[in-house]
């Protein structure tokens, strides 16, 4: 796959080779490309991936030369490219700088998300810079309410105790509360404009080593009061509430952050019809159309809103997928938050639930489904789990036995 001379490759099994390419082949090298252009030369010679079986309980592991990377990406309409930006930008941010203990696994995944999105900016527009940012906030806010009875899980620098299972406390929080913390500060020191070089630089200092927040943040006020206006920048730094960033918990971010909502509003804006139309028979006012000019991720911000209100009928729920068709959608990012309002409604989407994920080991999938199953149809749950037990790779059958509340 070729852009900008650049070269990658993908790897599969034969049966998946014709979608793969197709789908991965108009952004890859481009990606690459980008991210170098946005911080250094990259070291590792080759980037390719390769996808691996459903099992593969995440979206992909970012090893040097040969991302692994989950079959679930395969949409069939290249939206989901933003997880191999992500994979692609960790050979920067992971890779060639590492955290120095899990502790600060916010340094990897915060800047590396950082820069996927920055990547999807240059190649697709800020607005769709911003709107990962807006997806990322529903993730962001399901995690930090899963850790209400453990907030040091919601702080950027959870500081494991020994023997504590980093697993355990693996969320959207370094991710997201990562990338909106750097972000805040591209914000405070002025933009990109002033970012971009600090961010050149960081990566230029500490490439080959692995270091700890407090390194990180010592070489931000050092880069800054270097520069020519350094007064200004270090007193913009100066009112930073750090704490707040790297230890405050909560539901929140320590500051709200706007966002450009320009491909955003239009869903927000059917959702709320559809929250107002809840009680009605008839749905006529309601189309195919509404959502003909929508990308997938704007599809995702609508059913995203949907899932937070309060649960629908079943009839209405039937209805949106009937004119939607979003239990024959086969990109699974639809596929979940239409499950997740469905198996709220009630049990008529179980079943077809329960068989879609006999076969998406990915736990960002897999986990919510059967948590929801639960609650709907403990039998069916537990029935399902037991016969594809063996399917699911180790830390994902551990995790999901763990919901269930059964043993493994
Ligand atoms: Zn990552």
């Amino acid at each position: 796959m070729e852009g900008r001379n650049w070269r990658t490759g993908v790897w599969t099994e034969p049966l998946t080779m014709k979608e793969a390419y197709w789908e991965f082949e108009e952004d890859t090298a481009k990606q690459v490309a980008c991210a170098e252009d946005l911080t250094s030369a990259y070291r590792f010679g080759v980037y390719d991936f390769l996808i691996l079986p459903d099992s593969f309980p995440y979206g992909g592991m970012e090893n040097c030369c040969l991302t692994f990377a989950t079959p679930t990406l395969l949409a069939h309409d290249r939206s989901l490219v933003d997880v191999i930006a992500h994979e692609i930008s960790h050979s920067w941010f992971g890779n060639s700088i590492g955290c120095a203990s899990w502790s600060h696994f916010w340094l990897n995944e915060g800047w590396t998300t950082y820069l996927e999105r920055l990547i999807i900016g240059k190649l697709h527009g800020e607005a769709t810079r911003n709107l990962s940012y807006i997806i990322g906030k529903v993730g962001l806010l399901e995690s930090l309410k899963s850790y209400e009875k453990t907030p040091r899980f919601q702080s950027l620098i959870p500081g494991y105790k020994e023997h504590e299972d980093p697993d355990e406390a693996y969320s959207q929080v370094p991710y997201e509360k990562g990338a909106n913390f750097l972000l805040y500060l591209e914000r405070t020191v002025g933009g990109l404009e002033h970012f971009l070089p600090y961010m050149k630089d960081y990566v230029k200092t500490f490439t080959n080593s692995s270091i700890t927040t407090e390194q990180w943040r010592e070489h931000l006020f050092d880069y800054f009061g270097k520069q020519k206006d350094s007064e200004t920048y270090l007193k913009k730094l100066g009112k930073v509430d750090w704490d707040e960033w790297l230890h405050g918990v909560g539901l929140g971010l320590p500051v709200d952050l706007t966002y450009d909502d320009s491909l955003s509003k239009p869903c927000l804006a059917l959702a709320e019809r559809w929250d107002k139309a809840r009680g009605d028979d008839d749905l006529s006012q309601f189309s195919k159309k509404d959502v003909a000019d929508f990308s997938s991720t704007q599809l995702c911000v609508f059913l995203d809103k949907m899932g937070e209100y309060k649960a629908f009928r079943p009839a209405t729920v039937r209805t949106l997928d009937e004119l939607y068709a979003l239990d024959k959608s086969e990109n699974a990012e639809i596929k979940l938050r239409f499950y997740k309002i469905a198996l709220a409604s009630g049990p008529e989407y179980c079943k077809s639930a329960a068989k879609w994920v006999e076969t998406k080991g990915r736990m960002k999938f897999c986990r919510p489904i059967f948590r929801l199953l639960n609650e709907q149809d403990h039998v069916l749950a537990i029935k399902t789990f037991s016969a594809h037990a063996d399917f699911y790779h180790p830390i994902a059958r551990k995790m999901i036995a763990k919901d269930l509340g059964v043993e493994v």
